[in-house]
């Protein structure tokens, strides 16, 4: 209604001027006429774009008028609400109602989140007077912000409560080793070795976390990298730990795979999945490596026969800090990052990563991820 009026009043002012023109004889009766259907012309326009804007909107806008009544809802408005309210007495949540008419009575803005159900939602109101007596409220959905923020506090809480426990053992058996060499400097090697464990592990966790924080802000998809390349320098690193573990670790990469991305990340991505599957894996077992081509697609597939991943944990286990086993992950010296890492790394290079496993046979990942264009 405030844009018709707008227009109302434009228009009028048109008219006007153009009255005034005949009778001061300034202009011919033509050339006014064709005025007016320029600024006719340019109204409609203007009025067409101000309508797309307000239909194309995602937050909600309510102008109410001084009267209390409904002026102009948008189409997004009906979608948060489920309907557009007759007025200020009709708008639900009630939280929203308040805002309006404590901004409508103060004159200053106001602001509100609530929580709606069906679906479940939080929606945030800010109500706006606007001259002369009106209110416009803005309708946001605030769901996913909310949801992050929420992800953020819970990520922020546990990496300190991980990190706090090599930080207090660290200073126990700095503490230790003091008293040691004072009283029994024998034993001072000993505590000299746990210092350095739970420092080397407190490192693993800070690294962790500074390429996790690198990855958010996505990979240098920058070079041509060869994956089998990748995957055969990572596998002779893994080698020298799984033979201390007993496990057999067989490579096989068939062919030269190319890929557009980070072989910086993406090496980060093979050595994650390579420690995994050595560190779950018995002595005696084994664990594959390979990377093939399935269409126009890489697959890299790490397969091990060690422990397995129950039913239930297989969807969580990207998530930082998640284990199903914590203490095992401790003592192996997992910091609970590693499949949070692949997976950003293989999403950054446009993939997905795919587990399948059984308790006690064990476990395949696939990381699929397309393929550098040969043309290209
Ligand atoms: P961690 O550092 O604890 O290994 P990850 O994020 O790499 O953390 O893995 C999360 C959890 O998923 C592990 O703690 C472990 O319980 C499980 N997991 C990962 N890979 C394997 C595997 N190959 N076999 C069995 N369990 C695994």
């Amino acid at each position: 209604m405030v844009v018709v009026s707008a227009v109302a009043v434009v228009a009028l002012l048109g008219w006007a001027r153009a009255r005034e023109a005949v009778r001061s004889g300034e202009r011919d009766a033509a050339e006014l006429r064709a005025r007016l259907d320029r600024e006719e012309r340019a109204s409609e326009r203007e009025r067409a774009v101000q309508d797309l804007i307000l239909r194309s909107m995602r937050d909600g806008i309510l102008l109410v008028g001084g009267d209390g009544r409904t002026a102009y809802a948008n189409p997004a408005l009906e979608t948060h609400l489920g309907g557009v309210p007759a007025g200020v007495g009709g708008l639900f949540p009630l939280a929203l109602r308040t805002a309006v008419e404590t901004a409508a009575r103060t004159r200053r803005p106001e602001t509100v989140e609530v929580e709606v159900n069906a679906p479940p939602r939080w929606l945030r109101g800010h109500a706006i007077p606007v001259d002369p007596d009106a209110v416009l409220l803005v309708v946001s959905d605030v769901t996913e912000a909310r949801r992050l923020e929420a992800v953020r506090r819970d990520f922020v809480a546990n990496a300190s409560h991980e990190l706090k426990t090599p930080v207090a053992t660290i200073r126990a058996a700095a503490e230790t080793l003091q008293r040691a060499l004072r009283e029994d400097p024998g034993a001072a090697p000993r505590f000299a070795a746990q210092l350095e464990h739970e420092a080397l592990r407190l490192s693993r966790i800070v690294e962790d976390l500074l390429d996790l924080s690198r990855l958010e802000a996505g990979s240098e998809l920058l070079e041509r990298v060869r994956l089998d390349e990748v995957a055969g320098e990572e596998a002779s690193r893994a080698r020298v730990a799984a033979e201390r573990g007993g496990v057999r670790l067989h490579v096989e990469t068939p062919s030269p795979i190319v890929l557009r991305g980070s072989s910086r990340d993406l090496a980060l991505l093979v050595r994650n999945l390579l420690d995994n599957a050595v560190r779950h894996t018995r002595p005696g077992g084994s664990v594959e490596v390979s990377v093939t081509r399935r269409d126009a697609e890489a697959v890299l597939r790490v397969a091990d026969t060690g422990v397995g991943i129950p039913e239930r944990d297989r969807e969580r286990i990207f998530e930082r800090f998640y284990r199903v086993d914590r203490a095992r992950s401790r003592e192996t010296g997992g910091t609970g990052l590693g499949l949070s890492i692949v997976k950003h790394v293989a999403e950054n290079h446009g993939g997905r990563v795919e587990v399948t496993s059984e308790l006690g046979v064990g476990s395949t990942f696939e990381v699929v991820l397309p393929i550098e264009d040969e043309r290209a």
